[in-house]
């Protein structure tokens, strides 16, 4: 059985590509967001409890292989999963999309974490646009009170967000279109996102060098040693039986 870490694009892609391959799998997702776009197959929600609960898991459920197709800024899931397969030696593969290539000359200001970015946004605009997520948020709050920052999210910040600034409930994917209006109506001048990469997200990052708006990106972590990676889910698939033993 190959537990697939999911609660991504991609993961819902490759869950589409074992079940027509007949491979038994199951899906695993957070149950942060309310309404959680399902895959297809078998789906369990909610964390296992740590690297042990995790290891728990695995040897109970007997699966030979794991599948980390969480987000790229999902790190303590990945963490959890490199321990808790190492231990066991259960072997585990990183479904990972690239990053975003900075055009030429956009002028990008990149940083290692949030409160950078948000010490980057507050000197670079004065209508910031923060599309960082929701768990992100507190650390944008105290720096960036004063303005009116335009937040969007998947589901209603769990912080006290100032008065100043407007929160928006949505979920990608954003057309360029939809994305040049909200940058009108907003007035932005500096767009706030992590290194998520992917295309669902990024008409943003045009629009931005279209009207002049400062980008701030929140770098990805150094990839884990030692653990093999692939960029889509067909080559994900393609891996599967491989590791697993088959
Ligand atoms: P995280 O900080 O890496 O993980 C925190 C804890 O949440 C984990 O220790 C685990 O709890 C649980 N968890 C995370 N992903 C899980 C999964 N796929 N299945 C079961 N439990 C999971 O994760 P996060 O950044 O909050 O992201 C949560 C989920 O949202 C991930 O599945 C990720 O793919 C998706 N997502 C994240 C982002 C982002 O920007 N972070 C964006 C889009 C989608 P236990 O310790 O109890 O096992």
């Amino acid at each position: 059985m190959i537990l697939l870490l999911g609660g991504t694009a991609e993961a819902r892609e490759l869950a589409v590509l074992l079940q027509d391959a007949g491979v038994r799998f199951v899906s695993s997702l957070a149950g942060r967001v309310a309404r959680p776009r399902l895959p297809v197959g078998a789906v369990q929600i909610g964390g296992f409890g740590g690297v042990s609960g995790l290891e728990a898991y695995l040897m109970e459920q007997r699966v030979d292989a794991v599948v980390d197709a969480t987000h790229p800024f999902a790190e303590g899931m990945t963490r959890n999963a490199i321990a808790a397969c190492s231990s066991l030696g259960i072997p585990l593969l990183r479904l990972e999309r690239p990053g975003w290539t900075e055009p030429e000359g956009a002028g990008w200001t990149w940083v290692d974490d949030h409160d950078a970015a948000a010490a980057a946004a507050a000197q670079l605009g004065e209508r910031p646009f923060l599309t960082v997520g929701r768990q992100s948020l507190g650390r944008f709050v105290e720096p960036l009170s004063d303005r009116p920052a335009l937040v969007r999210v998947v589901d209603a910040p769990e912080v006290a967000v100032p008065a100043s600034w407007t929160v928006l409930l949505s979920r990608g994917p954003y057309p360029a279109e939809s994305e040049r209006a909200l940058f009108a109506d907003h007035g932005v001048d500096v767009v706030v996102t992590k290194d998520s990469g992917g295309s669902y997200t990024w008409a943003k990052m045009e629009v931005a060098a279209e009207t002049g708006a400062a980008v701030v990106i929140v770098r990805r972590s150094a990839a884990a040693v030692g653990v093999p990676v692939v960029n889509d889910a067909p080559a994900a698939a393609a891996r599967v039986n491989d590791l697993a033993g088959n």
